[in-house]
């Protein structure tokens, strides 16, 4: 294995040299692992899972219940299980929150129900201007640019801030992979505060339930960050991105130190407050899950799951600018028991395939990149 100091992900992916298995061989994997995967994020270390109460959701007065909270988790459930409430599911969404008419989905308005309208918390309605209008022939003001122009990341003199596999190696035997070198928010927040932080599998690795072993072995806490967007999951969940059917389409982020991890792991789950989870853009909080939170950005949707849903910064409707803390790391699940960690999620709206889940592993090299004021070298297998 060696290591490429490079800032250019668009150029280095191609380079790869791994040779890779057949595309026979591979499915063949994917689907022999498939059958494994019933598991998927839930977490094998029955010791680890504090002896509180699962949260009934009807204990607490959520403003968005979900269908999903009245059943049964079974083995197969993983993250994609909980509904795609802002765009797909008719379910109250966030069209149940008054905002800009720009600002909407492409989903067809028919396909809404008519939830009751929940009162915009932080936004107080604008007082009607008295004075007359100006008039509309003037020239209107040039469009802005659309490119943002990101802070340069430094290159000279600065140690590599973090090691990355290319977009699209996944961990061994987790499926095929989206190499997509496309960093499609290139000016946003890392969703993480300060911490240390370790995009990687959460099932295939130490403590996941195929890797087997201990969430917080310090293999975790040391290995250079791995895409797990396109990872095989037991869901039917599917993306144009990727390979095959059937897959995660978020990156999992393991956050701080194993001494980290093993103190949130004996606290119970509403205490802990250790690894602050930060808004990525400006936008608005558009749904609230069991285990999920929404920020509504423009033309993209964020979606950030498992933090400490006791413990959340943020309340449906509110405001929020990029690096508002939103809340903190956990493994909240619904009930069901996962890993610490936080699943991240970038949808947007294509042209080509409409509202999509984004691979969002270049923009969270670029992000940390950004945090850390110092590039990430990409790891090249030979
Ligand atoms: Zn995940």
């Amino acid at each position: 294995m060696a290591r490429l100091n490079t800032g250019q992900l668009s150029i280095e992916t191609r380079r790869v040299s791994r040779r890779p298995l057949s595309h026979a061989a591979l499915l063949f994997l994917a689907s022999a692992s498939m059958a494994f995967v019933s598991g998927c994020d839930l977490l094998l270390e029955p010791e680890n899972v504090p002896a509180s109460p699962r949260p009934t959701p009807s204990s607490t007065p959520t403003q968005t219940p979900e269908p999903i909270e009245t059943t049964t988790p079974t083995p197969d459930v993983d993250e994609d299980v909980e509904p795609d409430v802002d765009v797909e599911q008719p379910v109250p969404t966030d069209e149940t929150i008054p905002k800009v008419p720009d600002d909407e989905p492409a989903t067809p308005p028919t396909e809404e129900p008519t939830p009751e309208p929940t009162p915009e918390p932080t936004q107080t309605p604008t007082p009607t201007p008295t004075s007359p209008e100006p008039e509309p022939t003037e020239t209107p003001s040039p469009e802005p640019s659309e490119t943002p122009t990101p802070a340069p990341i430094p290159t000279n003199n600065v140690s590599p801030a973090f090691s990355y596999h290319p977009p699209g190696d996944l961990e061994p035997n987790s499926g095929l992979g989206a190499k997509d070198p496309t960093i499609y928010v290139p000016d946003m927040l890392f969703p993480i505060k300060q911490a240390r932080a370790y995009p990687q599998s959460q099932v295939y690795r130490y403590g996941g339930g195929i890797g087997g072993g201990d969430q917080c072995d310090p293999r975790n806490f040391t290995a250079s960050w791995r895409d797990n967007f396109c990872e095989n999951r037991s869901s039917r969940t599917t993306s144009p991105y990727c390979p095959s059917a059937g897959v995660h389409v978020g990156q999992d982020i393991r956050v701080g130190t194993p001494e980290g991890c093993r103190a949130e792991r004996s606290l119970l789950p509403s205490e802990r407050k250790r690894y602050v989870v930060v808004a990525a853009e400006d936008g608005y909080i558009s749904n609230i899950g069991s285990y999920t939170v929404n920020v509504r950005a423009g033309g993209r949707i964020y979606r950030y799951m498992h933090m400490n849903m006791k413990a959340l910064e943020v309340s449906l409707g509110q405001q929020v600018k990029a690096g508002d803390p939103l809340g903190y790391v956990s493994n909240d699940f619904g009930g069901t028991p996962t890993t610490l960690h936080l699943h991240f999620e970038i949808k947007h709206n294509t042209s080509e395939y409409g509202w999509t889940w984004a691979p969002p592993y270049t923009s969270l090299v670029k992000a940390y990149e950004r945090r850390e004021q110092a590039p990430g070298e990409m790891v090249v297998e030979e």
